[in-house]
């Protein structure tokens, strides 16, 4: 009896487990494939089991199971799904609402049901994945939203996630000194002081469920409003390592020099921003491979929200300090990777920072690299994401044209694919 039990209960999870015998094979046959690397493949095809890459090649050399779907893309390039490594899901862009009012006035629950929205949005416009930097005072709404993705509950990119951010007191939004003051005002982050609150913070904030740390490591705290580093070198260096004992990795929003100097030697592994870097700063992170992510949209968003900037206008002085930054930064061998700071503006509109890069001097490949095989590389993700190779989790996105020559076809999208999954079907 108990044999035969044994034997019934085998069989059912063979069942279970073996791929159902090529069901769930799919042929993709583009124009070409741009696999990440090197120059796009004329008439080269991939072919998908469950949710990997089984073969990237001519057609003709697969063993293409005989119930496969095959889908051909006859004026596409299939390329790896698109990072985008900076973005904010829980904000929605300041000209519907401002960051106070959405923080002070929008409910939690409000804008989790949003972020819904705006992570199918992403996922449609073939980003895959998204680095998810700070709830902005949507407490951890961010773990939620990335269950209820990878639970298949709603569509969306793969997310990795950093919870509420680590502020030092008293300097981040909304700013106490435009209110009552007898009033408490939630802040848009979490707030820490001294080395034992931070390493506090940092432990908090993995208990939730933090795959990153980020960290504020300056701010317009100057009685000016102008922007100072806030955290001490010493508390840096104590959120740092604290958070890499517990194998997360840290991002600094920095945006002086001085708070990129000391969030550099603190050993944070990306940089935000990074608007006034220093020729010595930008040597020392690319000594040192602190990826920098250079978020060229904000600055572009913000001028046309509050400066009556038109796109294509003049570039307003916050547009040329952060293109100054990222120019320099690529001269100087600096690791940059695409990250757009979006939810300042539209959710899907990801690939305006990769046009950036380009009009900025990058050429397409260099671009698409970034937001590929390069982020790839900074979420410790490189030999599963950001490729198009045999045994790499099968996130991909075809658009009409070739990327590679033209960086604007990323617009038009035909298909998108993640971990095997169709989410956009020509
Ligand atoms: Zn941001």
């Amino acid at each position: 009896m108990k044999h035969a039990h044994v034997a019934v209960l085998f069989s059912a999870l063979i069942a279970l487990f073996s791929p159902a015998a090529d069901a769930a094979d799919t042929l993709l046959s583009p124009a070409r494939v741009w696999t990440g690397e090197g120059q796009p493949h004329d008439g080269w095809s991939v072919l998908i089991r469950g949710e990997q890459i089984a073969a990237v090649g001519p057609a003709d050399k697969m063993n293409i199971p005989a119930g496969a779907e095959r889908i051909s893309l006859p004026d596409a390039t299939l390329l790896p799904g698109l990072m985008d490594l900076h973005s904010h899901v829980l904000l929605h862009p300041y000209n519907e609402t401002s960051w106070d009012d959405q923080v002070l006035k929008e409910s939690v629950e409000y804008r989790a049901l949003l972020a819904g929205r705006h992570a199918a949005a992403t996922l449609q416009a073939g980003f895959t994945t998204l680095r998810d930097l700070g709830s902005e005072g949507a407490l951890y709404a961010d773990v939620a939203i990335k269950k209820a993705i990878h639970d298949g509950v709603i569509p969306g990119p793969r997310l990795f996630i950093a919870t509420r951010a680590i502020v030092a007191t008293g300097s981040y939004g909304p700013s106490s000194r435009s209110y009552r003051a007898d009033i408490d005002l939630p802040v848009g982050a979490e707030e820490a002081s001294g080395v034992d609150e931070v390493v506090k913070a940092v432990r908090n904030q993995g208990a939730r469920g933090a795959d990153w740390i980020k960290v504020y490591a300056d701010y317009r705290t100057g009685a000016d409003g102008s922007a100072h580093a806030t955290f001490t070198q010493a508390e840096l260096n104590a959120l740092v390592q604290t958070a890499h004992a517990s194998g997360r990795k840290v991002s600094a929003h920095a945006s002086t020099d001085e708070g990129m100097r000391r969030a550099t030697l603190a050993g944070v592994d990306s940089i935000e921003h990074g608007y006034g870097g220093s020729e010595a700063t930008f040597r020392l992170m690319a000594e040192r491979k602190v990826a920098y992510f250079p978020t060229l949209t904000a600055p572009e968003a913000t001028s046309e929200y509050f400066q009556k900037y038109q796109r294509g206008g003049a570039p307003t002085p916050s547009m040329q300090a952060a293109a100054r930054a990222f120019q320099l930064a690529r001269k100087l061998g600096v690791i940059i990777g695409n990250g757009s700071d979006v939810g300042v503006f539209a959710h899907g509109d990801n690939a305006r920072e990769l046009e950036w890069m380009v009009r900025l001097g990058m050429t397409p490949a260099e671009a698409l690299r970034a937001a590929t095989v390069v982020n790839a590389e900074v979420l410790d993700k490189a030999s599963s994401l950001g490729r198009l190779r045999e045994g790499y989790l099968a996130d991909m996105v075809a658009v009409r044209g070739d990327p590679t020559q033209d960086i604007s076809v990323l617009r038009n999208v035909q298909l998108v694919m993640k971990g095997g999954t169709i989410f956009r079907r020509p």
